[in-house]
């Protein structure tokens, strides 16, 4: 017997499904934007003998201030420009909760990242959602003509784009930063893949209304430990302890990270194959005169004529692949991670007989 709940969900959360991310067997897993490697052996092993020697009975550092310490020197950048939380999902919720909330409003880019919408609803933020150009960039005169329309207090801009691949040039950015009433982030999560120059991080000196959030889950090769980080000037930083939860990050999340920044070179040094690995798939499709889109993340879209068949026809080898059916712009679209040279090779020979079958 099913029984009904006591309450009532509150409406705003209406026709608010919870996020999943489909997960099938497969032995090629390319649909997370994970990296395959494990992180470096070195590091497993110092985390496995200070997780032995921890008191965990008792409560971590509330304040973190060895991951802090660790993070802020290998970024360059002060201490208290600096925030750290369970992945840069739990980040996002931070600036929501203490940015966003009832009677605010944020503004996205679409196609992207669906969290990006998702989380300020959870906490109560309206959204409000203007659609990229035909190659997926943000179209600068639609997003000051809703900047001015909707005075929104944050907006959203992911570069590289999930799901696309594409960069925002900085002089959007700076256009957004120009106009935008409140704060503008920008999500780097894919940053480290991209050439450096992308970054929007030497921005921050000149904005106080920039944010950029970054994570340990891709290039960091620690999507398991959930560590994400947001650079910003310190009075808005400061604002975001009022809305974290007391010891939000573990004493094992804070030794992990600590670890993965004393072998930052080792575990970042997977970042270049991973890269060629992304181009070598760009170029295996388009030698089949598949479309895709430029990349400079760790995923690749392309477009199929039947994409639902396609996807299916690639599971069945054992490859499984992202699809978006039912989203405006991306409706022929596939997205595959770049990771291994043997899962481009899987990725690029069950392609070739799923569209042979077609
Ligand atoms: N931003 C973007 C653009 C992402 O694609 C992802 C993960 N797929 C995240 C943020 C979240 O990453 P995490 O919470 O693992 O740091």
């Amino acid at each position: 017997m099913t029984t009904r709940p006591p309450l009532s969900v509150r409406p705003d959360l209406d026709g608010a499904a919870p996020y999943v991310s489909p997960q099938f067997p497969a032995r090629y897993r390319m649909n997370t934007n994970e990296a395959p490697y494990p992180p470096p052996e070195a590091l497993v092993h110092e985390v496995a003998d200070e997780i032995k020697a921890m008191t965990l009975n008792r409560y971590p550092d509330s304040d973190a201030s060895g991951l802090f310490e660790a993070v802020a020197k290998h970024m360059g950048c002060p201490r208290e420009g600096l925030w750290i939380a369970n992945g840069s999902n739990e980040v996002f919720m931070h600036l929501f909760l203490a940015f966003g909330g009832p009677g605010r409003t944020s503004l996205t880019f679409e196609p992207t990242y669906p969290l990006h919408t998702l989380i300020p609803r959870i906490a109560g933020t309206r959204t409000v959602q203007v659609q990229r150009d035909g190659t997926f960039a943000i179209e600068v005169a639609d997003a000051l003509e809703a900047i001015e329309r909707e005075r929104p207090d944050l907006v959203i801009v992911c570069s590289p784009n999930n799901p696309t691949g594409n960069v925002e040039p900085r002089a959007t950015v700076e256009a957004l930063l120009g106009a935008a009433p409140g704060l503008v982030v920008v999500d780097e999560a894919y940053g480290e893949f991209a050439r450096p120059e992308h970054s929007c991080i030497p921005l921050l000196e000149d904005h106080p209304n920039l944010a950029i959030t970054k994570t340990f889950s891709k290039a960091w090769r620690l999507a398991g430990v959930r560590i994400g980080y947001l650079l910003a000037n310190p009075a808005l930083v400061a604002e975001l302890a009022r809305v974290r939860l007391p010891y939000h990050l573990s004493a094992i999340t804070q030794v992990v990270g600590e670890a993965a920044i004393r072998h930052a070179r080792d575990t970042l040094d997977m970042v270049r194959a991973i890269s060629e690995e992304r181009d070598r798939i760009v170029s295996e499709l388009r030698a089949r005169s598949i479309t895709t889109f430029p990349s400079s993340a760790n995923f690749v879209l392309f477009e199929v004529p039947d994409p639902a068949a396609t996807w299916q026809r690639l599971l069945d080898r054992d490859v499984l692949v992202r699809i978006y059916t039912g989203v405006p712009g991306l409706e022929r679209c596939l997205r595959v991670t770049a990771g291994l040279p043997e899962e481009t090779d899987a990725f690029v020979n069950a392609l070739d007989q799923a569209l042979a079958a077609a």
